[in-house]
């Protein structure tokens, strides 16, 4: 187990994990394990989660990574406290995929006891359903990759012109 965190209950959402001391920028922090599967089951696991949500909305959770064009890691497996890494749109950690694994880095200094975030990069076409309540100043109300913020933005600009709100 790395020392250098702990997870706990999050203000964000559910647990999130934290830092156990101040942790320098650019320090590998921990790896994101998990069952390698086929993006086809990917799809299957995450349609299985949103069914059960419907019936316990506690047991929707998803712990996907978009490992490559043809794998996920699926990381709802024991000893990967990377799963409960809350998102942030201005994070202080962010992955790094290299020969199949992946590192979480922090690319902020961070001091003890602040939670640890990533940005989990959704495309532009999933972000919209994903809320995001990070309360960070740069926050945009969806889960998205920051490439795509700028057509994000626009597109919610156009849902509120067209519903008539400004
Ligand atoms: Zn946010």
């Amino acid at each position: 187990m790395n020392s250098k965190i702990i997870v706990k209950e999050s203000k964000v959402h559910g647990k999130g994990v934290f830092a156990l001391e101040d942790i320098k920028k650019g320090t590998k922090l921990l790896e994101y394990i998990g069952e390698k599967i086929t993006k086809e089951e990917g799809l299957r696991r995450a349609n299985k989660a949103l069914e059960n949500s419907k019936i316990d909305p506690t047991k929707g959770a998803v712990y996907l990574f978009d490992l490559n064009k043809k794998y996920d890691l699926d990381g709802d497996v024991p000893n990967n406290p990377a799963k409960y890494i809350n998102n942030s749109c201005s994070p202080n950690c962010e992955f790094d995929v290299k020969n199949g694994r992946v590192w979480i880095f922090t690319k902020k200094n961070i001091k003890s006891g602040e939670e640890i975030t990533i940005n989990y990069c959704y495309s532009y076409k999933e972000s919209l359903e994903h809320p995001c309540k990070c309360g960070s100043k740069d926050c945009i109300g969806y889960i998205v990759d920051p490439s795509e913020k700028k057509k994000l933005l626009k597109k919610i600009a156009d849902l509120k012109a067209s519903q008539g709100i400004f």
